[in-house]
């Protein structure tokens, strides 16, 4: 039976970014997943993107992943305009605020997981298996079995669910979670608009849902999510595309001149998930696996990210120090603070969700208020935009550009 250190389940962004991250620590590392590898090349912008924060950048420069960004599509933003429909209500952020030459990346999720691909493939320590479902994980006292639906079977000190929010990692070493309906879809699509987006990113708060519109890379396309109260999103998603384009159009106050759809409609029930436990005996759970937020602030991948360097890093101090890296009280710490972030985060987007909520008059005012007066105050919108784009908190070293790797 062939043996691995690590066994990562899930090639997601997320799954991708813990293996790579332990690029050269010694470390085996098996990464399973159900889904077809390599992913087909594609010419139309695929309808996933993701807003990707300048900490999840730096993570991916410090792995050699970001040039394999680049070179496909990508679109950095340098402006926010954030505001409210029908009110005075409005913010606006700009890369000088923060000092950097841009506040984000908008690139397509399938963009993001092709670059980590390149690099993992070049890795001898890293193998990828798929297409292939896990039919079983029996956890051990000092390691797990894994059985695969091509009947190959091995053992492993640590087992990762990277396998998303449904996953079955988290379900199979019965880890408790939280959570509750947003009572939002999401509607996904690219759009095509008359005036250049000007590498702006936009979010418009309407009286169901905030929508908001990701500059892509070509300058009179946007990616949009639209997300809105459920019987509100299903009326959008029947209606024809011309009476469809009407109403973005008025849900974007007309900003970006004429919009049309360029793609077929999507659309993501929205669900707040928080994993209580992401760890037991020789197992862990990190990205959506362990939180699954809103995604109106764009920020589920990235703090996954975070999570997947977070994870390596510690291992990889476990490992130097000659511990078993499958051993729960060595990755006590971690849990600590993968969970403190990801609960920072969840609060912040209900504040945000709980703000922007309710069309009464005298609520409207006050938010419209409050906002504008933030707009004014330069300390208070800086530290809301360090939030925002990741140059806060409690960084993983490879968030940090004077780190270029996990020592
Ligand atoms: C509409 C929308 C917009 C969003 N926008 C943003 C944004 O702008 N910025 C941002 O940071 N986040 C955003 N997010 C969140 C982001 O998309 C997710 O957080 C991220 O994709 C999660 O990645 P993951 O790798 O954890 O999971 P996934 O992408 O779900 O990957 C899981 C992988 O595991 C595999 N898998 C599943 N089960 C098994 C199994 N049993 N065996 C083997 N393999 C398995 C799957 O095939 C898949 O490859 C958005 C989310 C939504 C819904």
């Amino acid at each position: 039976m062939q043996h691995y250190d690590l066994v990562i389940v899930g090639a997601g962004m997320i799954g991708l970014t813990a293996a790579l991250a332990l690029k050269d620590s010694g470390l085996s590392v098996a990464v399973v997943d159900s889904q077809e590898y390599p992913i087909p090349s594609f010419d139309k912008p695929e309808l996933r993107v993701s807003a990707i924060n300048l900490s999840s950048e730096q993570i991916f420069e410090n792995l050699g992943a970001w040039q394999g960004v680049a070179s496909r599509r990508m679109q950095a933003y340098q402006n926010m305009h954030v505001w409210e429909q029908d009110s005075f209500a409005r913010i606006e952020f700009n890369h000088q605020d923060i000092q950097r030459n841009h506040l984000g990346t908008i690139v397509e999720n399938e963009v993001v997981r092709q670059a980590l691909l390149d690099q993992v493939k070049e890795q001898a320590d890293i193998d990828l298996i798929c297409p292939v479902t896990i039919t079983s994980i029996a956890f051990g006292q000092s390691e797990c079995f894994i059985s695969l639906s091509n009947e190959q079977t091995f053992t492993a000190k640590l087992v990762i669910g990277a396998d998303g929010a449904n996953s079955y990692v988290r379900r199979v070493a019965n880890l408790p979670f939280t959570f509750w309906d947003y009572d939002h879809i999401a509607i996904v699509a690219t759009i095509e608009t008359e005036l250049e987006h000007n590498n702006t990113a936009r979010q418009a708060f309407t009286q169901d849902g905030p929508l908001a519109f990701l500059p892509l890379y070509d300058p009179n396309l946007c990616s949009i999510v639209w997300s809105q109260k459920v019987e509100k999103a299903e009326q959008l998603l029947a209606l024809d595309e011309s009476a469809f384009n009407q109403a973005i159009n008025v849900a974007i106050d007309g900003k970006l001149g004429v919009c049309k759809l360029a793609s077929p409609r999507v659309s993501y029930p929205l669900k707040m998930r928080y994993c209580r436990q992401w760890l037991a005996n020789r197992v862990m759970i990190i990205g959506d696996a362990a939180h699954t937020i809103h995604p109106l602030a764009g920020q589920g991948a990235n703090l996954g990210i975070a999570d997947a360097a977070a994870l390596a890093q510690t291992l990889i101090e476990v490992k130097n120090k000659g511990k078993d890296i499958g051993d729960v009280k060595y990755l006590r710490a971690l849990e600590r603070w993968r969970k403190a972030e990801a609960m920072k985060m969840i609060a912040t987007m209900e504040g945000f969700k709980r703000l922007f909520d309710g069309a009464n008059p005298l609520q409207k005012l006050v938010r419209g208020l409050g906002v504008s007066v933030t707009n004014q105050i330069a300390p208070l919108k800086r530290d809301i935009i360090s939030q925002a784009v990741g140059v806060d908190g409690n960084l993983p070293e490879l968030a940090k550009p004077a780190n270029a790797k996990v020592k």
